[in-house]
């Protein structure tokens, strides 16, 4: 059996795959029908791919050369629509993905909703008509084995991809670090959950408005090279935009400025989690290999595009991170920035010290922010009755949901 990392067409840049066909005697717009196979059609076999020579499809597969299209092995629906996708690797090792029908809500006032007039009304007058593109094009055929789409009505939705399995960050509120970390993932894995959630939710980009958020498993920033050519490929190969993505870092602050540099990037969120250095260290051990003072030098250092923003993420923990002087803490440390803070409350869970904060102290903290001028938002959960909210990712398999959403598990 050739293994996924090695032998994987998926995570090749177009350039690779060109000298690939190039090496094997075939001229070079093979590498171009191979590319658009795999990330535009989505393909998981290779005879799949008719308008390749017999001989070429042959000799590939004779190298070892697979499609490398990670497994969907279980699927988690939550009454709020989101579903959960324990996906399996080629090793047998296992990440999170989450698909969130109509966003995240965490993009509201990030200046992405620009346009949206015209891309939402066309998904929903798709939708309406039943024209969605599940049912149409060139892949539609190569989708008949994948499971219907049982969301058929979002205007946007917003998939969230892990970068590792597991996690080395050792931040306190989070089951992920639980897990420890067990390895990065390749370029070809990170990209490959998001070919296999959009192939099994029957969507094509950019036709159909999607989201990509670099925040489940792991840390982006500590699998940076894999991450960016995910990135790179996305754009290329799959066809989203990367101004409709957005990677999440707990601060590693050498990287953040080498991602500053990137031609091509998606926009950035910080997670900031505590407002004074003895508080974030409390949560976030990392704070002390780069402290607050590195981390906010970088993030106004940072190269911001025209019209865009930086994110904060803030988790609210019940007596922890939640009182008022803390926000006002907040408030001094982006003065002057082109932030927005998504405020999350804590998704609590058994293995956990920490609770989460009753609604009042959320919107109270929340206030203090606003009556700063500063744009804050409460990050509307998603997920958390099949374990897939904010740093609720750690493969539960074991799920006891509500009746309703029960019979909608599948094996
Ligand atoms: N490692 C990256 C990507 C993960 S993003 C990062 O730390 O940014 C996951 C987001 O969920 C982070 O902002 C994190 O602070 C938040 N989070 C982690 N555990 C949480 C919990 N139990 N409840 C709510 N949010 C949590």
């Amino acid at each position: 059996m050739p293994s996924q990392s090695s032998n994987s067409l998926l995570g090749l840049t177009l350039q690779e795959l060109t000298d690939l066909a190039l090496e094997s005697g075939q001229p070079a717009y093979r590498g171009q029908q191979v590319f658009d196979a795999v990330y535009r059609h989505k393909i998981d076999r290779l005879d799949q791919v008719s308008t390749l020579p017999l001989e070429y499809r042959a000799r590939l597969v004779e190298q070892g050369w697979g499609v490398g299209l990670p497994q969907i092995s279980r699927r988690f629906v939550s009454s709020d629509g989101t579903v959960r996708y324990l996906i399996e690797l080629s090793d047998g090792e296992t990440v999170e993905t989450v698909w969130m029908p109509d966003g995240d809500g965490g993009e509201i006032g990030d200046g992405s909703e620009a346009g949206d007039e015209i891309e939402g009304g066309t998904d929903v007058d798709r939708v309406v008509a039943g024209l969605s593109p599940a049912g149409r094009g060139p892949s539609a055929l190569l989708r008949a084995g994948s499971a219907p789409s049982p969301h058929m009505s979002w205007r946007r939705a917003t998939i969230c991809v892990s970068s590792q399995v597991g996690c080395a960050v050792n931040c306190k509120f989070c089951f992920t670090a639980l897990l420890g970390v067990k390895r990065n993932l390749s370029a070809g894995e990170i990209v490959g959950q998001i070919v296999a959630v959009l192939r099994e939710q029957g969507v094509e980009p950019p036709l159909q408005r999607v989201n990509i958020v670099f925040m489940g498993m792991g840390e982006p920033f500590l699998n940076y090279d894999n991450f960016m050519k995910s990135v790179r490929l996305l754009v290329e190969g799959v066809g989203i935009p990367e101004s409709r993505m957005t990677v999440s870092t707990a601060g590693i602050v050498p990287r953040i400025r080498d991602f500053g540099q990137e031609p091509v990037r998606p926009k950035l969120a910080i997670s900031l989690n505590g407002s004074n250095d003895a508080l974030r260290s409390e949560v976030m051990p990392l704070n002390r290999k780069w402290n607050l003072a590195e981390l906010m030098k970088a993030a106004r250092e940072f190269p911001l595009r025209t019209r865009e923003r930086m994110t904060f993420e803030y988790v609210l923990i019940d007596g922890v991170t939640d009182a008022p002087e803390q926000a006002r803490e907040l408030v001094e440390l982006v003065r002057g920035m082109r932030v927005r803070i998504n405020l999350i409350a804590l998704n609590p869970g058994t293995e956990l010290p920490y609770r989460t904060p009753e609604q009042g102290r959320v919107v109270a903290f929340r206030q203090i922010l606003v009556d700063a001028g500063i744009l804050a938002f409460v990050r509307r959960p998603r997920g958390r009755d099949i374990f897939a909210a904010c740093g609720q990712l750690k493969r539960t398999v074991e799920v006891t949901p509500d009746p309703e959403s029960q019979s909608r598990l599948s094996p």
